[in-house]
């Protein structure tokens, strides 16, 4: 999230003028530098050692405000941040960032499903809810409605969304099945695109391309700014299904 050039041991000590901020802004509970925390985020599934993608600390912001905030701090200090939303990347890095004196925004802590509507099939989510999380809600609703996870459940809609990952139902490319995103922008303010940038819209998640450019895009794959809320549409339950899962009870005992 900050423009300078990389320099791994400047920004390492960059991060450590940088950290009573961020104590100051999400509590010292939600900051951590510690050994054991660091290494949890570690890259697990690279081949290079342990250290070589550790972060310099994890710093776990609440609401929409408090990432806001850590932006801005992270501007000021010239301190980069590597955002995730369940941090399940595995077999892509995990959790770990990818540049040493790195600070890890875990967004785990943000995990409400803010809404859940069912005549217009979607839901609006923050960005810790795993698909698990909105499978399970939508059973306890007993709702028509599937969630569309990757081969595992264990990761989340936004992350996967925006690393432009796919289960495998037609409404699979989780990508295509986003509409309207919240955003924090590398200078800390927010933004709402599609439907979502007009004042009081009701139909944020039922029409992606708002009026204007279509930039949704430049928040994939990206280091344009840290995602806070996403549509997802869901899909309906299909008459039929013909899978191995279903017959053997499987896909409802998770
Ligand atoms: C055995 C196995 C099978 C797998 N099968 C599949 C599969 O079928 N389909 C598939 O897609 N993947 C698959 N994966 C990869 C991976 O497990 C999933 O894609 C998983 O959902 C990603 O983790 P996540 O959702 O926790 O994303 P995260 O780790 O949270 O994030 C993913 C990426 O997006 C960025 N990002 C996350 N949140 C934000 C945010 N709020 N703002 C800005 N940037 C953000 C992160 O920096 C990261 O680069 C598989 C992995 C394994 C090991």
């Amino acid at each position: 999230m900050v423009a300078a050039k990389y320099n791994g041991e400047q920004f390492e000590a960059n991060f450590a003028k940088a950290m009573p901020d961020f104590r100051a802004i999400v509590g010292d509970k939600w900051v951590a530098n510690d050994k054991e925390t660091l290494f949890s985020y570690r890259a697990a599934d690279s081949a290079m050692d342990d250290e070589v993608f550790l972060p310099s600390a994890v710093i776990s912001p609440g609401s929409v405000e408090e990432v806001q905030a850590v932006v801005r701090a992270a501007n000021i200090h010239k301190t980069p941040l590597w955002p995730i939303s369940t941090g399940k990347n595995y077999c892509y890095g995990g959790p770990a960032p990818r540049a040493k004196g790195t600070g890890v925004l875990d967004l785990r802590r943000m995990n409400k499903i803010l809404e859940i509507n069912e005549r217009q099939n979607y839901a609006l989510l923050e960005p810790g809810v795993s698909f698990l999380d909105l499978h399970r809600e939508l059973r306890r609703r007993d709702t028509k409605l599937w969630v569309c996870p990757a081969a595992p459940g264990w990761g989340g809609v936004v992350g996967n969304a925006l690393d432009r990952g796919v289960g495998w139902t037609p409404y699979g490319d989780n990508y295509a099945a986003q509409c309207g995103m919240e955003i924090v922008l590398p200078n800390g303010e927010l933004m709402r695109t599609g439907m979502g940038a007009l004042p009081n819209s009701k139909t944020w998640q039922m029409f992606k391309y708002g009026f204007g450019p279509y930039i949704d895009g430049m928040f994939t794959q990206s280091n344009f700014g840290v995602v806070t809320k996403m549509g997802i549409w869901l899909m309906q339950e299909p008459p039929v299904v013909n899978s191995p899962l279903t017959k053997s009870g499987l896909a409802d005992s998770v």
